[in-house]
């Protein structure tokens, strides 16, 4: 249904096209509509949520479709929404006449201020009102219903809210949906929060965040309360999701398809919710030069190098066995694969094995597991530490190869290169800041600026040996604002760091470092994948999940800026590095 209604949007009439010139962007009365909008199993042509109106054109093959119009407008008028209908004539010859009989429907400013006219039902009197979706992330759609419930009042116990034409519950849709009311806000926090629940898989999530939705008006404060069962199950909620996101990130893989048109890349993946429209960007994003498509039950993706489409679900069978790509998986896997460091049970969290099945180089991992101890007897005998043999070496470089040409956020339009970490690859310890500044970006190494000096000095200080640690950052490319001739640092935003953190993490992986060290609020937000303050975090270990340790203290930059205690900050700047020194020798 989502796709006949991008069909629709991308084929319209030229009396449609017409009318939407006049309809969108509120140019109507300040009245916002929506084109081909899923409503009650159709397409309505246009429609205003808010006045909860229909418009539709209709073309001469109308004159024989009076049953399934009036079948149609029904539907329509039991969710509480009113229909107009011209034909295409009028569009064309009489246009102002239709717009202003659009503009008579539509609310005035002063009745959609007013509270609401109609009472709404009570859950009482046995009466419900249905909301239909028309996609199971339809964001919009709830957002859209939300914001008109909520401005009328109607209680969380008294919608029932369905995807498509799913079954309504017994007295679902029997009430019409209330006219608007006023509006109130929300803190951006909720929408961010919506926006990943609305992905999973729980039908009760809607009326949750609609729950959640009522409370904030009355307690705007309400969602900093994390002892409140209802935040707390959303917020689980919202962490399943990026959890399933990530998976789908990291454990898709493609396998080639010659067609008549080239080769094509197609992977499946069973998602746990519905992530796959919210994956698409990081796909598009990461494949973009590639022809791809990625199945799955709920729907397929498909990426023409060009243009991203969609299309129904798909099956296992569909998705072809074995290709050439998983030779390089599997020589990459067996690359990275420490022996040293094998943890089974670990290893299963991370990568459960409903994915195996996708995954060439889980065919490896029986014999690389059997083979281990062997392997880590051969390393101790030559003499290496941590898994650093050649292939570490090449793996490692040819991630950095791959981050050069990155384009995972836009900051790759920024500064002059990707700035990759650099140090020995069997460091103890991996220090992290921010991002680079403006010597960095130039070099095109880490840590060489006022800010890296300063480091190195602290490091003697504290009998650390800068040479034997790994540096990096959180971001590699330098984010900054143009000051005429001077680039002035700008901080990197969430989803920037978000989307660097993969590349940290291929550091990490590689490097296995016993010390992960955050330099910063930045560094730490990717090494814990959210945000801390270094005042609760500084001076403690940190387990992390690989089995190594975080410890989290400030930016050196911190330390040229402040102007309170500087000296004082120094001195526990190199006493946390001193810490952090004698912690690296007592795990030797
Ligand atoms: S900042 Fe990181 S994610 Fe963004 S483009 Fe540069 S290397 Fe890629």
């Amino acid at each position: 249904m989502i796709e006949r209604a991008r069909e629709l949007r991308r084929a319209m009439t030229p009396q449609e096209r017409r009318l939407w010139t006049h309809l969108r962007a509120r140019r109507l009365a300040g009245a916002k509509f929506r084109k081909q909008m899923w409503l009650a199993g159709y397409i309505a042509d246009f429609a205003c949520p808010d006045a909860r109106l229909v418009v539709e054109a209709d073309g001469s093959q109308h004159a024989n479709e009076a049953v399934y119009d009036a079948r149609r407008g029904a539907a329509f008028a039991r969710l509480g929404w009113r229909t107009l209908r011209f034909w295409n004539n009028e569009i064309t010859e009489n246009l102002d006449g239709v717009l202003a009989s659009i503009a008579a429907a539509l609310p005035s400013p002063s009745r959609a201020a007013s509270p609401p006219a109609c009472p709404s039902p009570r859950a009482g009197e046995g009466l419900m009102l249905g909301v239909s979706l028309s996609a199971e992330d339809d964001l919009d759609g709830w957002r859209d219903a939300a914001r008109a419930l909520a401005g009328a009042g109607v209680p969380a116990g008294e919608v029932a809210w369905q995807v498509g034409d799913a079954a309504q519950g017994l007295f679902a849709a029997e009430a019409p949906l209330p006219p608007p009311g006023p509006g109130f806000s929300v803190p951006r926090a909720f929408l961010t929060l919506a926006e990943t629940v609305i992905c999973h898989a729980d039908p009760e999530r809607f009326a949750l965040l609609y729950a959640l939705l009522l409370r904030l008006r009355d307690r705007p404060g309400l969602l900093a309360d994390a002892a409140d069962p209802l935040v707390q199950r959303l917020e689980r909620m919202a962490k399943a999701v990026r959890r399933d996101i990530h998976k789908m990130r990291a454990f898709l893989r493609f396998r080639e398809v010659e067609t008549p048109e080239g080769p094509r890349f197609v992977a499946w993946f069973e998602p746990e919710h519905h992530i796959v429209r919210t994956n698409a960007g990081f796909f598009v994003r990461r494949f973009a030069a590639m022809r791809w498509s990625i199945l799955t039950p709920e729907l397929s993706l498909h990426w023409d190098g060009h243009a991203l489409s969609e299309g129904p679900g798909a099956a296992r069978a569909d998705a072809p066995q074995g290709d050439p790509l998983e030779a390089v998986w599997k020589t990459y896997y067996a690359s990275i694969f420490n022996p040293a460091r094998l943890k089974v049970g670990a290893m299963l969290k991370e990568m459960p094995r409903k994915y195996w099945k996708n995954m060439p180089e889980t065919a490896l991992v029986g014999e690389l597991v059997a083979g281990a101890q062997a392997r880590e007897a051969k390393m101790v005998e030559a003499g290496a530490r941590g898994g650093m043999g050649g292939n570490v070496r090449a793996a490692w470089e040819s991630v950095r190869a791959e981050a050069m040409a990155c384009t995972r956020c836009p900051l790759y339009r920024c500064g002059t290169q990707t700035v990759f970490g650099e140090g020995p690859l069997d460091a103890r310890i991996l220090f992290v800041g921010e991002q680079p500044g403006d010597q960095e970006d130039l070099a095109g190494r880490p840590f060489i600026g006022p800010a890296g000096q300063l480091l190195d000095r602290a490091l003697e200080e504290a009998g650390v040996d800068r040479k034997a640690a790994y540096v990096t950052n959180a971001v590699k490319h330098f984010k900054f604002e143009r000051r005429g001739k001077r680039r002035i640092h700008s901080k990197p935003d969430a989803g920037e760091i978000e989307a660097c953190r993969w590349w940290l993490e291929q550091e990490r992986l590689l490097i296995r470092p016993p010390l992960t060290v955050a330099l910063g609020a930045t560094a730490a937000r990717s090494i814990f994948g959210k945000a801390v303050t270094i005042g609760a975090m500084r001076g403690r270990v940190h387990p992390l999940p690989d089995g190594g340790e975080a410890w989290v203290t400030v930016h050196p930059s911190f330390l040229l800026r402040v102007q309170d205690n500087k000296e004082a900050e120094y001195a526990r700047f190199v006493d946390d590095l001193r810490r952090i020194g004698e912690r690296a020798e007592a795990l030797a």
